[in-house]
């Protein structure tokens, strides 16, 4: 009755207000987690499947707050955009990559680095060419960073995306676009886009060998790929019978907790030289 519906209400609204509260609090003491150095970056090998070769490593964002314990990146990566602290997080985490890619490669490992970039980034005009300075900062060659930018941000604004991804481009990093299927481009759309890899999201791979539907989008995901000339990966590869089967699909490279979780940066290049071993 009205009297239960609005109890239900205050409930439901007290609940909204706790998400609210803790928001707030998370944005504003985001601000000062990169120098109180709760910050850090896993990485996650993407291994060529055909070879086994351990191709890139995608940096994840970590952040432990003194107080919460760990927070994950699907809940402080969108209010860092909210905030416009996600400016500052981005530069972090590619100084952050770049070292560690440079560290990877006096141990001998030779390994393309992947940072995730948001829709704010690729507004901002100034990024290349920090991106640059930051090469040159840590030596490290363009080619050897890729870029991951979601198919939902491309399709904001296409003909500024596009704009951007040449001037990225013309660096001489790579690029990939990331959550593909989750974010309605239009083949023509996607035509125009200057990229190099196509990611599969995992909700399409994580159940492909149980889901005929999803075995399908897979299937053809990875045709629409080769035919515009890229590299497709799977992510989300949980078991041994969907790296078989998407091996059968020739998708190029995968990535998932079946090859490795993402780990810390010693740890990877411990894993990787156990993989290829
Ligand atoms: P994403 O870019 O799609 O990254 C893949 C996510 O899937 C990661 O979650 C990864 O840990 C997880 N994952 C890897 N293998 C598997 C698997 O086999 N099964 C399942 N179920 N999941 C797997 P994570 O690290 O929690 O990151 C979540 C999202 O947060 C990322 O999705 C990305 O959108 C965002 N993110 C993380 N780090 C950054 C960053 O440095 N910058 C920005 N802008 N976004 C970031
Ligand atoms: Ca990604
Ligand atoms: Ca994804
Ligand atoms: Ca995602």
């Amino acid at each position: 009755d009205a009297k239960e519906t609005r109890q239900g209400v205050a409930l439901y609204e007290s609940g909204r207000d706790e998400v609210h509260l803790r928001q707030l609090a998370l944005m504003g003491d985001l601000r000062h987690a990169i120098e109180r150095d709760e910050l850090s970056l896993q990485f996650q090998p993407k291994v060529e499947i055909g070879s086994r070769r351990v191709l890139h490593a995608e940096a994840l964002v970590r952040w432990t707050h003194a107080q919460l314990g760990p927070v994950r990146p699907d809940e402080f990566v969108p209010l860092a955009e909210r905030s416009g602290f996600i400016h500052e997080l981005t530069r972090y985490v590619l100084d952050r990559s770049l070292a560690q890619q440079k560290k990877w490669g006096e141990q001998g490992l030779d390994l393309g680095i992947a940072v995730n970039l948001s829709a704010i980034d690729l507004m901002d005009a100034d990024l290349p060419d920090f991106i640059l300075a930051c090469l040159q900062r840590h030596d490290v060659p363009p080619q050897r960073l890729i870029l991951e930018l979601t198919e939902s941000a491309l399709m904001r604004d296409v003909n500024y995306a596009v704009r951007m991804l040449h001037r990225l481009r013309a660096i001489g990093m790579r690029l990939a676009i990331d959550d593909f299927g989750t974010g309605y481009s239009s083949l023509a759309q996607l035509k125009r886009m200057p990229v190099d890899e196509l990611k599969i999201d995992k909700s399409f791979v994580m159940q492909m060998t149980e889901d005929s539907d999803d075995a399908v989008i897979v299937r053809s995901t990875i045709e629409l790929g080769h035919n515009m000339g890229l590299r497709v990966i799977a992510e989300g590869v949980e078991t041994e019978d969907s790296l078989a089967l998407l091996a059968r699909l020739g998708c190029d490279m995968a990535q998932g907790y079946f090859l490795s979780p993402p780990l810390a940066g010693d740890a990877l290049s411990a894993w990787a030289r156990d993989f290829s071993a």
